[in-house]
């Protein structure tokens, strides 16, 4: 098989860049850099049926991967999640067609495997041998279980207070990892200093151009697993927007390879009302997003005060007819449990606060009850345990 990657273009100003160095943002204007391929080739070469009884992996698609030896695939099964009926909570939030695709089935329990196995992998193919990243969180249990996988050194800055679950699986997976006193924010500084001193390479996302590409794989299953239909609406619970930003570029990919019409789901970005600087920005019109003050929510996914691909987000939202909800902690606390109960995923908070957010896009008209609607859980709640108590 034989990716047919072609070069990295600037989301914001069209320069493109050699895909075959290694390169982060992009060095006119700063913006965030997508892989390209050549579409038109792909498109004779590869009918949607030559799918069927590939490895049920997200590496699936490999012609549209930015890996161009298959050799420096580093995978542990990441992707090709379920996509479950979810009727009983869907008679619960009045909608006939209520579905969720389950994230927290992926290695180390959360899609950003995904975008680590793609950053990965072509990390190794580019003969980048130590990575570091600042995380409060899953990002930085993902890196470093691919790392391992990878025989690559990991760095992590991490604020002391993240979910013991994200610092114990960095750890055991032999990730370097420093707790940092401070935010994320205060994390992000030691990172870019040892990267600096240390010739590290630094994989937050978005600020190098291949973990949206393994989050846009999430597209093209939903289209593959819903037999080429995409639903009515897409809700997902958003912090850097990769993933949003990822499926948004998959339907453009298909579209352009002839698997998919040009109909697109109505794309709508969750938040919590305590870090909801997306909503604030879709409700302003405004291009970009300003940075959240005191960022606080339970739900460490979405708990990102300032996004590089913003303006890639409020696009996405804006071309798709959808919109940006906020929903409180209590909410998701609450939906937690509610979706445990009638579905028996037992969802992050990231996930359960999709599930809130649907009774208020119901009565603000933006969902009507026979719309087929897509729940993305992002990850398991077995991760944020401190979150659930065993009574009541
Ligand atoms: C990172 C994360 C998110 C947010 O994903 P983005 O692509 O950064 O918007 C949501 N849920 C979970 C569980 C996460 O780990
Ligand atoms: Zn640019």
């Amino acid at each position: 098989m034989r990716s047919y990657l072609d070069h990295l273009e600037c989301t914001y100003c069209g320069s493109k860049f050699n895909v075959d160095e290694p390169h982060r943002t992009c060095s006119d204007c700063g913006k965030v850099l997508y892989p390209r391929y050549d579409l038109e080739a792909a498109r004779k070469a590869l009918p949607r049926d030559t799918l069927a009884g590939r490895r049920p992996d997200m590496w699936r698609y490999f012609e549209v991967m930015p890996v161009r030896d298959e050799a420096n695939i580093v995978s542990l099964g990441e992707g090709f999640t379920n996509i479950f009926p979810a009727k009983r909570l869907g008679r619960e939030l009045g909608l006939e067609g209520l579905s969720i695709k389950d994230e927290g089935l992926n290695p180390t329990a959360s899609f950003k495997a995904r975008g680590l196995s793609a950053a990965v992998s072509k990390a190794k193919e580019l003969g980048l041998t130590r990575l570091t990243m600042p995380s409060a969180g899953n990002a930085a249990g993902a890196m470093s279980a691919y790392a391992a996988r990878a025989g690559l050194e990991a760095y992590v800055f991490m604020p002391r207070d993240a979910p013991e679950a994200n610092m114990k699986e960095a750890s055991i997976t032999g990730a370097h990892l420093t707790l940092v006193d401070g935010l994320i924010s205060d994390a992000g500084v030691l990172s870019r200093r040892e990267a600096a001193e240390k010739d590290l390479f630094d994989v937050s996302t978005l600020q190098e151009p291949y973990r949206v590409e393994g989050k846009k794989t999430l597209g093209y299953e939903i289209a593959e697993q819903m037999g080429w239909t995409l639903p009515d609406a897409i809700v997902y619970p958003t912090g850097g927007g990769t993933g949003i930003v990822g499926m948004w570029k998959a339907f453009e990919e298909m579209e352009q390879m002839g698997w998919i019409d040009s109909k697109r789901p109505k794309m709508y970005c969750v938040q919590a009302e305590g870090c909801a600087p997306i909503v604030r920005a879709f409700d302003r019109g405004d291009e970009f997003a300003e940075p959240w003050q005191n960022a606080q929510t339970i739900a460490a996914g979405m708990r990102v005060p300032g996004a590089i691909g913003d303006y890639l987000i409020l696009r996405a939202l804006r071309e798709s007819g959808g919109s940006a909800q906020t929903v409180t902690d209590e909410e998701i606390l609450e939906w937690m449990r509610k979706v445990a109960g009638l579905e028996g995923i037992f969802v992050c908070p990231e996930g359960a606060a999709t599930a809130a957010a649907v009774p208020k896009l119901l009565s603000r008209g933006e969902l009507s009850p026979d719309d087929t609607v897509l729940l993305l859980n992002t990850g398991s709640g077995l991760k944020n345990l401190e979150l659930v108590s065993a009574s009541g």
